[in-house]
């Protein structure tokens, strides 16, 4: 049996909301699907404002722009994430200067933010790895305290929440990501949360291409003409009737991988418990999304052995990201603060498992027995070789 890492999870309805906007000859953007997505998300998640974005990547792009930064001015962020919370602030001349992360659920290291603050810092960018949310109230009170913004990078925190509270409603802005290897997808998607008011006009503007489009056609101004820079952020009618039919089932998706999560985490509890590796860590008060279920392990080499193990008996386990502070461009554009040495080590020792709906338990059990087997095996060889 072949078990991939990752297999996209259609609901069945994808195809009916396609051909209603084939239908209603509504493509282009901000049309009926369009209008549902938003509305969901805004009640859903208790949001101010919800905007359909083309990706996360590009919400993070509006974000920058949103927060008007400018060449120089320092956005804190962690060094273990995907490249788009740091790209998306250096298409803007800004500088991501990384923070460290905490060794037990690899998000931000909150203890450490604070001295990264310089007189240039504009913006924290928070990102919940695995869908288990960074501390908010220190994040958002450090924020305060400095008149800082805080950009949640919730790409894999849909669903997820924080003492009670939806990610992606914390910070002033939020982000999230429909991409196909995200939980709730569209192909390529995303979308901006929008939480303080004073940004929501400007945001319609950037989205629209710069123009006062939507002002326009709700009758407030006479004219539709180029205000400010933007660009085409929106994703057209096709892919909103793609993701309102997963809006739909979030909840039962969401329901299904953490049923998943939970049988992995169960089965890792003795492995965990005789020293052979370390199980993900939930904080009391966080309902987390099951994105991801990983595993850590001793060092490197045992992590290339292990994966390659598993790929001999057609698992496919695989891991991420290279720290942005050790990447090309990280060096170019970025700076640390401090050393990050839980970054470095993280990124070294984890592996993440196959996770998508439509996994049984069976299949998880033999992904958990091969991982336990082959971890204590090696174990006891390298006892034997000392
Ligand atoms: C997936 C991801 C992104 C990018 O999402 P896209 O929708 O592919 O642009 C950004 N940040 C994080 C943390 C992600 O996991």
């Amino acid at each position: 049996m072949e078990i991939p890492y990752n297999t996209p999870y259609m609901t069945g309805r994808e195809l009916d909301y396609l051909k209603q906007a084939h239908e209603d000859k509504k493509l282009s953007g901000d049309g009926k699907f369009t209008k549902k997505c938003h509305e969901w998300l805004e009640t859903r998640f208790n949001v101010k404002k919800a905007l359909l974005t083309q990706s996360c990547t590009a919400a993070l792009e509006m974000a920058a722009i949103l927060i008007d930064i400018q060449p120089g001015d320092e956005i804190i962020m962690p060094s273990y994430t995907f490249v788009s919370t740091a790209n998306a602030f250096v298409l803007r001349g800004g500088i991501p200067v990384f923070v460290d992360i905490r060794p037990d659920t690899l998000n931000i290291d909150e203890t450490k933010i604070e001295a990264a603050i310089t007189d240039k810092t504009k913006a924290i960018v928070p990102v919940h790895y695995a869908g288990v949310s960074c501390e908010m109230d220190t994040i958002m009170a450090i924020a305060q305290k400095h008149n800082l913004y805080v950009i949640e990078d919730a790409a894999q925190g849909v669903m997820s929440t924080y003492k009670k509270r939806y990610l992606g409603s914390i910070g002033h802005l939020a982000t999230f990501s429909f991409h196909e290897t995200k939980n709730i997808i569209s192909g390529e998607g995303g979308a901006l949360l929008i939480n303080d008011e004073n940004l929501i006009d400007r945001a319609q503007i950037i989205w629209e291409k710069g123009t006062n489009r939507k002002q326009f056609f709700q009758g407030k101004v006479d004219k539709y003409t180029w205000v400010d820079i933007g660009s085409s952020f929106l994703p057209s009618e096709l892919t909103a009737a793609f993701l309102w039919a997963q809006l739909e089932e979030a909840e039962n998706i969401t329901n299904e991988r953490v049923a998943i999560w939970d049988h992995y985490h169960d089965a890792f509890k003795d492995t965990e418990k005789n020293g052979y590796l370390k199980r993900p860590f939930i904080p009391t008060d966080i309902h987390h999304n099951a994105h991801i279920y990983y595993v850590l392990v001793e060092d490197l080499d045992t992590r290339t052995q292990l994966i390659a193990d598993l790929k001999n008996h057609n698992i496919h386990a695989i891991f991420h990201y290279i720290p942005l502070h050790s990447s090309p461009a990280g060096k170019q554009f970025g700076r640390c603060h401090e050393t990050l040495a839980s970054t470095t080590s993280l990124a070294n020792r984890i592996i993440r498992l196959p996770l998508y709906v439509g996994m049984t338990t069976e299949m998880v059990d033999i992904v958990a027995t091969k991982v336990s087997d082959y971890l204590k095996t090696t174990h006891i060889d390298l006892k034997k070789a000392v």
